[in-house]
């Protein structure tokens, strides 16, 4: 079974073009900042969001070549404030790593009220077509509680949105879990019944 982290960037790939607009929501030590800068290539920009500033300078330090990175200290329960106006209905991607950053303080960890406020503006910002990618930490303290948030955030979103939860097979501790939300594309929407 291929690590939740690898499996969320495959769900990514599969949606994201070179030029596109996308978001980490949790940058972290960089890695997935890295893989998005690459993938849009230097006609789009991804916009990356951490509350730790040795987070953000892991990420400066690992994506520092890239010039369509943009670094923002602050939540993503902020998102919304600190993009462009255009950024709204054109973001092709949103990914989430919940929990504590690895290698660093783990007190400081994300939590379900605002990765909710998170997750709200991540979908409104959200192009047709578009992918969010959230991995959840059941295993850890308080991680529990809020993967079940971001479980019941997803199952009561409107039709138009697809959810798949990937959960890798059994081991002795909860293991992370890969939540992926998709918008239905505007050409799979006109292909909808009419509803009365
Ligand atoms: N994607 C990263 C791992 C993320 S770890 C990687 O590839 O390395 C989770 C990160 O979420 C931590 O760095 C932590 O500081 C950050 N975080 C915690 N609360 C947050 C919030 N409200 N908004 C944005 N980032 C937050």
């Amino acid at each position: 079974m291929p690590r939740v982290t690898e499996l969320a960037h495959d769900a990514v790939r599969g949606v994201v073009q070179p030029g596109d607009w996308v978001i980490d929501a949790t940058v972290g030590n960089g890695h997935d900042m890295l893989f998005l800068a690459g993938l849009i290539g230097p006609a789009g920009r991804v916009f990356g969001f951490d509350i730790q500033a040795t987070a953000l300078d892991a990420t400066r330090a690992r994506c520092g070549s890239y010039s369509n990175v943009t670094l923002i200290h602050a939540g993503h329960q902020h998102l919304v404030d600190h993009l462009p106006a255009e950024a709204s209905g054109r973001v092709r991607a949103v990914m989430f790593n919940l929990g504590y950053l690895p290698g660093g303080d783990k007190t400081v960890i994300t939590h379900s009220a605002s990765t909710l406020t998170g997750l709200t503006q991540a979908v409104d910002v959200l192009a047709p077509g578009g992918v969010i990618t959230v991995i959840v930490y059941p295993g850890h303290a308080g991680g529990d509680v809020e993967a079940a948030t971001v479980l019941r955030f997803a199952a009561n979103l409107p039709r138009d949105f697809s959810i798949t939860n990937v959960v890798p097979g059994k081991t002795t501790s909860p293991a992370p879990e890969l939540v992926v939300i998709q918008k239905q594309s505007a050409q799979l929407k006109s292909c909808l019944p009419i509803s009365h």
